[in-house]
């Protein structure tokens, strides 16, 4: 099949579709500047992954420094980044009434920015946006804190209670949260259509959720810059730039449902 019959193929699976879920990962921000976790130049190219869970953030005082220095450098890039065409698509999409839901494992709240309504959208891995008290919940405006940071406060606290404060993701060894978690699995369940944007599919549960649609009878579609572990599994498998593809995907959308 060439190149653009796939693309069409995609376009005709979502005007047809009943009930489209699209899971979203770091790849659909890396044309936003972004860089995702994996890739040569990534996150992990520079940090240890093993260094930033939940039990060292929780443990030590050396560990939540450096975890907020990370946050501050990621959070850097994500404060002026735009989203792309990808991001756009899928505010298209939800406006033109064809998507159910998007479940999203970035954390850095740009669908929000495109203009996806909030109800379409489940962050099953936390926001950067966001800062949380883990002692009393208390919420803080990200903003808020990079002001103390930038004013050489190491380590934040909650003003209330004293308690740690953390960017509201989910880290490594953290639970994830329980109603979004939940709700993500009962929409895989319940769609006709999930489709994977650039993902590599490897972060669990996260990943489950494509294998948990394919077996509850939906049609799978990966779209990603290169083979991810679940290509097998998928009814279309497309490997390009996320937002380059889904803007040739939109044009047959476009003129199929015009
Ligand atoms: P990942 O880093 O494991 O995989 C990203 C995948 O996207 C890779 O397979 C890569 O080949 C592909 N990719 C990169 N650029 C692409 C592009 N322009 N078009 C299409 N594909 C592209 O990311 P993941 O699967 O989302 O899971 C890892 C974790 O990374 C998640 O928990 C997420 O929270 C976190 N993360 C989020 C951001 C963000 O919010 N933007 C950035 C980095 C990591």
């Amino acid at each position: 099949m060439t190149d653009d019959a796939v693309v069409r193929q995609i376009a005709q699976k979502i005007v047809s579709s009943r009930q489209m879920v699209v899971l979203v990962g770091a790849g659909s921000s890396t044309e936003s500047g972004i860089p995702d976790f994996r890739s040569p130049g990534g996150v992990w190219d520079r940090f240890d992954p093993e260094e930033f869970t939940y039990q060292n953030f929780i443990a030590s005082e050396q560990a939540r420094e450096n975890a907020w220095q990370l946050a501050r450098e990621t959070y850097a890039v994500i404060k002026t980044a735009h989203p792309n065409p990808a991001h756009l698509a899928l505010v298209e999409l939800e406006r033109m009434g064809l998507l159910d839901c998007l479940i999203t494992q970035n954390i850095d709240g740009l669908h929000f920015l495109a203009g996806n309504s909030p109800e379409k959208v489940i962050e099953i891995h936390g926001t950067v946006r966001y800062v949380i008290c883990l002692s009393c919940g208390k919420r803080y405006n990200r903003d808020e804190i990079e002001t103390r940071l930038a004013s050489g406060v190491k380590v934040p606290r909650c003003d209330d209670c004293h308690g740690l404060l953390k960017t509201a993701t989910v880290s490594f060894g953290q639970s994830m949260p329980e109603r979004e978690t939940a709700e993500a699995f009962r929409r895989a369940a319940e769609c006709d259509l999930f489709m994977c944007i650039g993902s590599s599919l490897v972060v669990h549960p996260a990943a489950q959720l494509p294998i948990v649609a394919k077996d509850s009878g939906a049609c799978l579609v990966i779209i990603n810059r290169e083979p991810t572990v679940l290509d097998n599994l998928a009814d279309i498998v497309y490997h390009g730039l996320a937002g380059e593809t889904m803007e040739r995907i939109m044009t047959y959308v476009r003129e199929w449902k015009s």
